[in-house]
């Protein structure tokens, strides 16, 4: 492609509203542009990269045995009545009827539109498993469109659902899926952790991982091992507790003792006013679940994990206590709680446990109660892992490494669904007895577009984007420094051709520009190798740039063309 006929304009400053680099240098180098908010369209530059990637994703979807349909984006709301989800699903769903006021969505995601299909196809287990996929653009009206294309209310996903007729089958597919995403990953030269993640809003309760590009700018915090392959959401992350103190001996240990802490409501405040430091101070949380309330017992440098007590009390839902229920249970105001003397059920977070002693609410306003002894001052009925992991805690999985918290962006998903949509939505197949049953489904999801400003995200400098070769849009970059110069176009135009005939994706800048302008827009648009044509072009001599490491050297043309063919094997 010649620069002079590329749809292309290249700016100087991004958008106010950019506040991510990758949205900034996107729009900069004129890969993309807004239509609206969360909407965007694809710049030549930026089609090219989104191509690249669909393929990579097609190849190894079609790999692993998955076959592309194409469904519609436009779906009968009574679909999703059917599946319950109409309702539940929120104001991200779009909305719309049709001339004769027919209610229809526009797809967010389509377990809905295949799990209808499939029932209306597959009868027998003879024709089971199968996994189908597609590469469409969704809609959700996201509450916050940020990012350009990592948080968009249109954007393009990879969707695959698979059915079996067997849980084992599931387990299979489910492997199948997930090395097919490390290598989708791996190909498209993102730094990732696969992470256990929580079941969320897509419903089953069945095993899932999510795949976060590592990046300061994720919204989600991951704690990984710092030396083995653990890794897991913040929410998910166990905390290995130490082995849980002996019978304790209290003869000896003195009473608590009450102080006065007016104003002091905060563990911030108890350490600024009173000089006590956090770890020395136990948090009394009174929650409600259902129509229970009970406490919750954490270390006051520690976070409650509402998940896990929601698991261990056996509740769908669980929420910090209103005023009234605090007051009856502890008798007082929150900030003063203390779990001596509580009558309802109090959930000890195993750190709180191994305390020999520790600073409570003395259950009275403004006093606080110092050498409180757990076991002798409250119940240690309900131990347990109750608190979000921390920074330096040891790894749950090695008992080694110390956890770290990074921050992820998450491009990809697989889940295992169980039967909640083929029930629902009566995806039955009859089995070798001749029974009838449910299919037993899975679905994986890779935000395409947000791939591509996630890799943009983590390949950039200070001039601008670093494409790795397999995505980029270009594999070379020809720089003609003087369209005036008779022996620099030749050259030039013979590279061009040379190179484009070998099948090497080529861009040739042959604007009429100053040579500080050429060089500027390469360094923003980020093609892997550029090559330099200028005085050395009588001579068969070019400067060859390699854009990620920096480095540029003057060498032979015919060289620098053996070189690029070589990178081409790589790709
Ligand atoms: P998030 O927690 O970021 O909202 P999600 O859990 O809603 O994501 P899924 O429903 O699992 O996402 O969708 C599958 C994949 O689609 C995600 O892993 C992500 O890569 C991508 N994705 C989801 N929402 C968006 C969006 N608004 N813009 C771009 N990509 C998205
Ligand atoms: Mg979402």
């Amino acid at each position: 492609m010649r620069q002079t006929n590329l749809f292309v304009t290249t700016l100087r400053e991004a958008p106010a509203e950019a506040e991510t680099m990758s949205h900034q240098l996107l729009l900069r180098a004129g890969y993309i542009r807004q239509l609206a908010a969360g909407v965007y369209t694809y710049m030549p530059l930026g089609r090219r990269v989104l191509r690249k990637i669909e393929n990579i994703v097609r190849e190894e979807m079609d790999a692993s045995g998955a076959q592309e349909i194409l469904m519609p984006s436009m779906q009968p709301a009574e679909l999703w009545k059917e599946s319950e989800r109409y309702d539940v699903y929120g104001k991200e769903l779009m909305k719309l009827q049709d001339r004769h006021e027919r209610e229809f969505v526009l797809g967010p995601t389509h377990e809905e539109v295949v799990t209808a299909l499939v029932r209306g196809e597959i009868s027998s287990y003879r024709r089971l498993p199968l996994t189908v996929y597609q590469i469409q653009t969704k809609f959700r009206d996201e509450r916050r469109p940020r990012s350009g294309l990592l948080r968009g209310r249109e954007f393009l996903m990879k969707d695959a659902y698979s059915f079996d007729s067997a849980w084992e089958g599931l387990d299979q597919t489910y492997e199948q899926m997930y090395s097919a995403y490390g290598r989708i990953f791996d190909r498209c030269g993102l730094t990732y952790r696969a992470v256990q993640a929580n079941a969320g809003a897509i419903g089953g309760k069945g095993q899932n991982h999510e795949f976060m590009a590592l990046s300061e700018i994720g919204e989600d915090t991951v704690a990984v091992c710092s030396i083995c392959d653990y890794a897991a959401n913040l929410e998910q992350a166990e905390v290995r507790s130490g082995a849980l103190q002996e019978e304790r001996d209290f003869s000896g240990l003195a009473a608590p003792v009450k102080f006065h802490t007016p104003n002091q409501k905060t563990i911030q405040q108890l350490e600024q006013e009173s000089h006590i430091k956090p770890e020395e101070i136990i948090k009394t949380l009174i929650y409600t679940g259902g129509d229970t309330t009970f406490a919750v017992l954490v270390r006051g440098d520690h976070e409650v994990n509402e998940l896990k007590v929601q698991k261990y009390m056996g509740c769908s839902e669980i929420a910090l206590a209103e005023y009234e229920n605090v007051q009856e249970a502890a008798g007082v105001e929150s900030g003063y709680v203390g779990p001596a003397g509580m009558s309802v059920t109090v959930l000890v977070d195993a750190a709180v446990a191994g305390m020999a002693e520790a600073i409570t609410g003395a259950g009275e306003k403004d006093y606080h109660l110092r050498g409180v002894v757990p076991g002798r001052d409250f119940t240690l009925q309900h131990v347990g892992d109750f608190r979000n992991a921390a920074i330096g805690d040891t790894c749950p999985h090695c008992c080694e490494g110390k956890l770290e918290f990074h921050q992820g962006i998450e491009v990809g998903h697989v889940f295992k669904l169980g039967t909640v949509y083929s029930e629902k939505l009566g995806a039955n197949f009859l089995d070798t007895a001749g029974r009838s049953q449910p299919m037993i489904m899975g679905c994986y999801g890779i935000g395409i577009s947000r791939l591509l400003s996630s890799v943009a995200e983590q390949n950039h400098d200070d001039q601008g984007l670093i494409w790795p070769l397999s995505i980029a849009p270009y594999a070379v970059h020809i720089l003609l420094m003087s369209v005036k110069d008779e022996a620099q176009r030749e050259a030039a135009e013979a590279l061009y051709v040379q190179l484009t005939s070998l099948g090497i994706e080529t861009l040739l800048d042959d604007r009429d520009e100053r040579a500080g302008v050429k060089f500027k827009d390469s360094g923003l648009i980020g093609i892997p190798v550029t090559l330099v044509v200028g005085k050395g072009a009588a001579e068969q001599k070019v400067e060859y740039i390699d854009r990620r490491a920096g480095t540029k050297e003057v060498i032979d043309v015919a060289e620098a063309v053996v070189r690029v063919s070589g990178m081409k094997t790589s790709f």
